[in-house]
């Protein structure tokens, strides 16, 4: 017996036990979401996380990749090893929505939906965990800190949360998708997310009197537009990259000729070999731009997260018990060119990461998104990951 919600034409099959508990899903969620917490400084987090997962029977390692948690639940029969993973950090925005459960720290605030991500992995290992006789293998709970930036999956794997598991799943709720959509395809579903500094000497003087200076700003604004044709020129139509110049800083006064000016950057790709060759071209534009107009330009290249690539096998796996939870609502082919560190995970063994809908049916699905002060969800989106997590294990370790 299921409860069904329709809405929009979609039918959404929240699992009967996660009906039973989710006033303590959504509450955990609200309560993570007044309290929240940047980067490795999870602490308060990650201590909710071990005392509920002990709370279940559950072993807990803490102070994995720093603050992280790991629970191992370790079934009555031999077999895979599954794991389940949430990010636990928040971001440093000032939330401007009037909830009662708005953030009580300033500045910062659950503006990606990490909250909703720990919320819903706890309620579905709290189910999981009544299983533990009958599950043929063994499942583990990896709540990571540090998602945004930082790269803590990669601090995780060092410490050995990926050591003898054989697949990995994790969710993102998705604000541009609707409730009752899961958005997951085969191959990449995120992207490459580099940044780049770019800093550009001239030789200033008096704007009466160009002849002898190097202006900067003429630079920057020559070099802004070539770049803009690696997008447009270098690469296959057919593939998706992106490359914006968000930041452009310099110049002193309106008859100062500027003597520097600063370009601060992002590059996006869905495979490595097009990431390097934005790389490359960035380069070479930079030398060119330079040569051509007498000034020194500098780049400073970060490299952020890989592209998140998913395997085909736990994608078939994560379409079938998904399809269970949301019917015809499963395999909506969403693709990002956000970045995410889930690509680490992808990197070393199979997974497959995937976005929930967690926009309003009655709201345009643009309208709140992620990393936005006003960023909220419709939480019975974290009833359908926490179904979807249960189902999965389910179908994966009971037979
Ligand atoms: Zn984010
Ligand atoms: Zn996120």
């Amino acid at each position: 017996m299921t409860k069904k919600h329709q809405k929009n034409d979609l039918i959404v099959n929240v699992r009967p036990e996660i009906l039973e508990i989710q006033e303590t899903i959504i509450e955990t969620r609200r309560d993570i979401h007044k309290y929240p917490e940047l980067g490795f400084e999870v602490h308060r987090t990650a201590g909710i996380v071990s005392d509920r997962l002990n709370s279940f029977g559950i072993d807990v390692q803490t102070g994995i990749g720093k603050t992280g948690v790991v629970g191992t639940l370790q079934g009555g029969k031999d077999g895979s090893t599954i794991a389940l993973r949430a990010d636990m950090d928040a971001l440093p925005i000032q939330e401007t929505s009037d909830i009662p459960y708005k953030s009580v720290h300033d500045g910062i605030m659950h503006a990606c939906g990490h909250d909703g991500h720990t919320a819903m992995l706890l309620g579905a290992a709290e189910i999981i965990s009544k299983f533990q006789d009958t599950l043929n293998g063994t499942v583990k709970f990896i709540f990571q800190p540090a998602e945004e930036g930082e790269g803590g999956a990669r601090f995780m794997i060092e410490d050995g949360c990926l050591d003898g598991v054989d697949e990995i799943y994790g969710i993102h709720v998705w604000s541009y998708q609707k409730y009752g959509t899961i958005g997951v395809k085969e191959g990449p579903i995120l992207a490459a997310a580099d940044a780049f500094t770019i800093t550009i000497e001239g030789k200033g003087g008096h704007g009466a009197a160009p002849q002898g200076t190097v202006d900067a700003i003429v630079v920057a604004s020559h070099l802004v537009t070539a770049l803009q044709t690696i997008v447009s020129r270098n690469t296959n139509p057919l593939e998706s990259t992106a490359l914006t110049v968000g930041k452009i800083s310099g110049g002193h006064n309106f008859n100062i000729i500027a003597d520097t000016v600063e370009l601060k950057g992002t590059a996006r790709a869905y495979s490595e070999e097009n990431r390097q060759m934005i790389k490359k071209r960035l380069n070479e534009i930079i030398e060119g731009v330079g040569s051509t107009y007498g000034a020194k330009i500098e780049m400073d290249y970060w490299d952020g997260y890989p592209p998140t690539v998913n395997h085909k096998v736990p994608v078939e796996k994560l379409v079938r018990s998904a399809g269970k939870i949301v019917g015809e609502g499963v395999g909506f082919p969403y693709l990002s060119m956000g970045g995410e560190d889930f690509s680490y995970y992808t990197q070393k063994i199979p997974g497959c990461f995937f976005f929930v809908g967690s926009s309003h049916p009655d709201q345009k699905p643009m309208s709140v998104p992620h990393h936005c002060s006003h960023f909220n969800i419709d939480e019975r989106a974290l009833l359908v990951g926490s179904s979807i997590y249960v189902q999965l294990i389910e179908d994966l370790l009971i037979k």
